[in-house]
C-alpha cells in the first residue's frame, strides 16, 4: 500500500533519502545534517472541514501528509495514546483572547510546557518506527538535560512499552523545582541520575556513549539500542505543525476570521523548532502572513534576520526565559537549506563556517526569500513590564517566554500598524516560572517561598494550580543515584542489567 515514491526524507547536507520512520529512528543524518522532507506536503482537506475537527483529527490530517510510511491505524494509534487525559483540557491546545491577540496555550500537558506537545507522541512514533523497520531491540533513550527537556522526555516515555529512558542532569546545576520534578518521576522504565559535574560534562558523557561501539555491542547482546529524543528529530517537528493548523481552524470555527483570511504567528524562539513548524504549516497552505520570531537578550536570530549574518561569537546571557537562552539554533539549518534552494552543498559550506568560525553570512539572493519572517527581541525589563501590564489590564497572566513574544508583537505593531489577526504561541504555564512571573507583577513577592508563590499566583490569576505542580509538592523521591562523570557508562549498564558475561565478551574498556 505504501508507495515508496511518496514523500521521503533527505539530509540538509546531501546523502541518501530515507523513509519517515527511518528518519525518526536515526534522529540526525549520518553526515551530521538534519532530515527534511523531499517536498513540503500540502493539506489535502479544506480549512472549513478542519474547523469541525478535534485536535486528534487535525493531528491525523497534518501528520499523515508527512509520515507517509505509517498506516492510518498506526498513526491514529500514536495520536490517541499521546493526546489523551495527560492533557488537562480536551481542547489540548486552547486559544485565549487577551488585548486583541490570541494566545495559543501549548502548556496543558504533563510538564506544563510546549515540549510536551511533541514529546508525548515521539515515544509512540519511535516504537511504531522500530516495529516497521524490524528493529527487535528495545529502545533506550539517553538524554543529558539542563532541566526542562529531561522532565518532558521522562514524562513522555514513562511506561511506554519497548522503551527505557535514562536522564543525566548536573547535580546542583538545575533549579530545585526542576530537580524535584525529575527525581519524583514514576514509571518502571525511567532512570534519573545526577552527575558530579556540569551540563556540558553530562552532554559530553552522553555523546561518548552514543559513539562507543563496544557499549553498543553489549547493548545489542542484551536486546537494547540507544536512540535520542533530540529536538532536531522530525518526530518532534511534525507534531508541532499540528497546533498551528488547529489554531487556525478554531479561529474559523469561532468566526473570529473568514476562511482564507491571513493571520500572523508570533513565536518565542530558541532552537527554532517551533517557528519552523509554523513555517511548514504556511507551506502546507495554511493562510499565514508573517512569522514573527521573538528572541530574548540572546538575540542571535534578530541580528540574523536584520543583517543576514549569523554570529554566535558573543556573550551568553542568562535570562528569566532560560529555554530561549541559546546561541546555536539547530533547526535554523532547515530554513537555510530551503533559502539556498535546497542546495545541500551551499548549506554544508555555511554550516562548516559556523562550526569553524562561529558565524556565516547568507547571500543577497537567499536573504530575498526571508520576507515571510520578522525578527525582534525583548530585554529583561520590557519582558517583565509586559507581564505586569497585561495582568493589570486583563487579569491574564503569561510566563516569561510568552512575554518575550508578546513584547515583540507590540514592537511589530508599533512599527507596521498591521491589523491582521495574530496568534501568540504561549510556550509555558506561568506556574513553571512562578518566581520570575510574580516578581514582574510585584517585586515584594520575592520574599515568599516557592510553593507560597504558587498559591498566590493561583489566587491573583484565578487559575487552578496545575497537576504537574501539585504532584511534586510532597511526592516521594524515587531516584537518588548520583555518580562521577566517568562512571556514567557503568550506571547505564547497571540499570539495563548488562551482565558480567556480556561485558567480558566484549572486553569493554570500562
Ligand atoms: C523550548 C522552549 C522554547 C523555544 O522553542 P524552540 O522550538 O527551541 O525555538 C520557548 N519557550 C519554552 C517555554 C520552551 O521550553
Amino acid at each position: 500500500m505504501v508507495n515508496v515514491l511518496d514523500l521521503q526524507y533527505k539530509s540538509t547536507r546531501g546523502g541518501e533519502a530515507v523513509t519517515a520512520s527511518q528518519a525518526i529512528l536515526k534522529g540526525l543524518a549520518e553526515d551530521g545534517g538534519l532530515f527534511v522532507p523531499t517536498a513540503l506536503p500540502k493539506l489535502d482537506c479544506s480549512l472549513s472541514e478542519l474547523a469541525g475537527m478535534t485536535y486528534q483529527q487535525v493531528a491525523y490530517q497534518v501528520m499523515k501528509q508527512f509520515l507517509t510510511d505509517f498506516t492510518e491505524e498506526e498513526l491514529k494509534n500514536c495520536i490517541n495514546k499521546a493526546y489523551d487525559s495527560k492533557f488537562d483540557t480536551e481542547e489540548i491546545a486552547p486559544l485565549v483572547k487577551a488585548e486583541g491577540a490570541y494566545y495559543l496555550e501549548l502548556f496543558h500537558g504533563a510538564t506544563i510546557a510546549f515540549k510536551d506537545m511533541a514529546l508525548s507522541i515521539l515515544p509512540h512514533l519511535l516504537t511504531a518506527s522500530a516495529k516497521k523497520n524490524n528493529v527487535k531491540n528495545d529502545i533506550v533513550i539517553l538524554t543529558a538535560t539542563s532541566g526542562d527537556t529531561g522532565k518532558a522526555a521522562l514524562a513522555g516515555f514513562a511506561d511506554v512499552e519497548g522503551t527505557k529512558i535514562i536522564v543525566f542532569y548536573p547535580k546542583g546545576g538545575v533549579s530545585p523545582i526542576q530537580e524535584k520534578q525529575m527525581v519524583t518521576q514514576k514509571g518502571k522504565n525511567t532512570f534519573v541520575v545526577g552527575i558530579n559535574g556540569n551540563f556540558d560534562q553530562a552532554q559530553s558523557g552522553v555523546k561518548a556513549m552514543f559513539g562507543d561501539k563496544l557499549l553498543g555491542q553489549e547493548l545489542d547482546a542484551a536486546g537494547y539500542q540507544f536512540s535520542s529524543a533530540n529536538s532536531i528529530n522530525i518526530g518532534r517537528l511534525v507534531p508541532q505543525v499540528v497546533y498551528y493548523v488547529y489554531a487556525y481552524a478554531k479561529l474559523l470555527a469561532n468566526e473570529e476570521i473568514k476562511e482564507g483570511e491571513k493571520i500572523n504567528v508570533v513565536v518565542p524562539t530558541g532552537n527554532f523548532g517551533n517557528i519552523l513548524a509554523a513555517f511548514y504549516a504556511k507551506n502546507m497552505g495554511l493562510p499565514i502572513a508573517k512569522l514573527i520570531c521573538a528572541s530574548n537578550e540572546n538575540k542571535v536570530l534578530y541580528d540574523f534576520f536584520t543583517t543576514g549574518t549569523y554570529d554566535k561569537n558573543r556573550e551568553f546571557i542568562l535570562t528569566t526565559s532560560p529555554s530561549m537562552d541559546i546561541l546555536i539554533s539547530s533547526n535554523l539549518e532547515r530554513l537555510i537549506y530551503k533559502l539556498a534552494g535546497e542546495d545541500a552543498e551551499q548549506n554544508s559550506k555555511l554550516m562548516k563556517e559556523l562550526s569553524e568560525n562561529g558565524k556565516y553570512s547568507i547571500t543577497d539572493e537567499m536573504k530575498s526569500h526571508l520576507e515571510d519572517f520578522y525578527g525582534n527581541y525583548a530585554d529583561e525589563q520590557q519582558t517583565a513590564a509586559t507581564i505586569k501590564e497585561l495582568y493589570e489590564k486583563t487579569g491574564y497572566i503569561i510566563d516569561t517566554h510568552t512575554a518575550v513574544a508578546a513584547t515583540v508583537y507590540r514592537k511589530y505593531l508599533t512599527e507596521t500598524k498591521d491589523t491582521a489577526k495574530t496568534i501568540i504561541a504561549s510556550t509555558a504555564s506561568p506556574f513553571k516560572f512562578t518566581r520570575s512571573v510574580m516578581n514582574a507583577i510585584d517585586s515584594r513577592y520575592d520574599a515568599m517561598g516557592d510553593f507560597e508563590l504558587v498559591d498566590e499566583l493561583s489566587k491573583i490569576g484565578n487559575v487552578k494550580v496545575p497537576k504537574a505542580i501539585e504532584e511534586i509538592r510532597d511526592a516521594d523521591v524515587l531516584h537518588d543515584t548520583v555518580c562521577e562523570v566517568d562512571k556514567m557508562p557503568e550506571v547505564v549498564r547497571k540499570f539495563l542489567g548488562i551482565s558480567v558475561e556480556i561485558r567480558e565478551t566484549y572486553q569493554s574498556v570500562y
